[in-house]
């Protein structure tokens, strides 16, 4: 059984011209599940309760459930149990310009970063594009408010689960879905090349982040496995390639790891190497796990850091830090049912 917050509005359509009906049947449901966000195929009031009934064996409407919810100042994690009794985290952000959802991807996670906690559990398998869309879903329906923002930053690599990715992209974006403008959806890659260059052909205009985290090879191959499938030269032509096409601007992501990649040296030769790149570069402090390998760089360093890449014409800006209280904040999350 399919799940009906799985398909695009193109699969619908195509699943009611199968059926021998009309496509703009697929637009009225639509409406019905994201606009007037009903929860069962009997509240539909406008497509024949025939076609509905043959839509319902393939189709489910049914939602997983949230068990449980924390909450701190400006914000929230959620704990979501899969169908198959698997268990994610979404994060919701509370700024001044909206609400913000940081999703997952994939159930645990097999990039294998030093630093990040939500990788201890290598990868179980892959979201349904209906997973990811309900997490923002129910989220909503608990918030009482609309979400303004998405990330996909949550536990997994969202490059390694491609397709549904794209088809959650189209779901989330269209006017008559949630209709989430594509500059508030931010992706974001620890570095998976030959997705990077597929992306660029991608018609929306998605922000991308690249989870960078150091400076050269030598010290981005300690911490980041994927570094060794596709090393920083690769990693900096495809994303210049990647620019070219589509016009647009990249995040990089660098986490200020304690005597690791936060020297000065490393923060000049960071300049270099964005140098002529159309970005920005998002300075994050480490949130502690905890792995006792990593330190979280003080303060006056990171000001330090900052000031480097500012001199060398850089756009910078430091990541607020949200969560941390409830282990909500980047990389950690992985839910407590599940840690070793
Ligand atoms: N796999 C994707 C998305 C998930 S990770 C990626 O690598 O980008 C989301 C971001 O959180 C990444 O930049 C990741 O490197 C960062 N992160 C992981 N652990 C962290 C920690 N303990 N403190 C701060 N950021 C962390």
């Amino acid at each position: 059984m399919k799940n009906i917050y799985g398909l695009t509005l193109e699969e619908m359509e195509q699943v009611f011209l199968n059926f021998g009906s009309k496509k703009f049947h697929a637009q009225q449901l639509f409406s019905w599940l994201y606009e007037k966000r009903v929860e069962s195929f009997d509240a539909v009031t406008n497509i024949k309760k025939e076609l509905l009934e043959v839509l319902e064996k393939d189709y489910s409407i049914q939602r997983f459930s949230i068990v449980d919810i924390q909450e701190d100042v400006d914000v929230c994690k959620y704990l979501f149990e899969l169908f198959d009794g698997e268990h994610i985290e979404a994060v919701l952000m509370k700024h001044d310009y909206g609400n913000s959802v940081c999703i997952s991807s994939q159930v645990g996670c097999n990039m294998g970063c030093k630093f990040c906690e939500s990788g201890r559990r290598k990868k179980v398998r892959n979201l349904e594009t209906y997973e990811m869309v309900l997490q923002l879903l129910m989220i909503e329906k608990v918030l009482g408010e609309r979400i303004s923002h998405v990330v996909v930053m949550g536990i997994g690599e969202p490059f390694d689960n491609y397709d549904h990715l794209l088809s959650f992209f189209k779901i989330i974006n269209h006017p008559k879905g949630f209709a989430i403008g594509a500059r508030h959806i931010t992706v974001s890659t620890c570095g998976i090349v030959p997705k990077i260059l597929e992306f660029g052909d991608f018609p929306l205009q998605i922000n991308l982040a690249i989870s960078l985290h150091a400076p050269n090879n030598s010290i981005r191959n300690q911490i980041m496995p994927i570094n060794q499938a596709y090393p920083l030269e690769t990693l900096i032509s495809a994303i210049k390639e990647y620019l070219v096409k589509t016009n647009r601007r990249v995040t990089f992501e660098y986490i200020l790891l304690n005597g690791i990649n936060d020297s000065i040296s490393c923060a000049e030769e960071l300049a270099q190497l964005l140098r002529n790149i159309n970005c920005y570069v998002n300075l994050i402090p480490y949130n502690e796990t905890n792995n006792l390998d990593f330190k979280r760089t003080n303060t006056v360093q990171i000001m330090r850091f900052y000031d480097i890449l500012k001199k060398n014409n850089i756009n910078v800006t430091i990541r607020r830090e949200f969560g941390s209280n409830i282990s909500a904040a980047c990389g950690q999350l992985r839910s407590k049912k599940e840690e070793l």
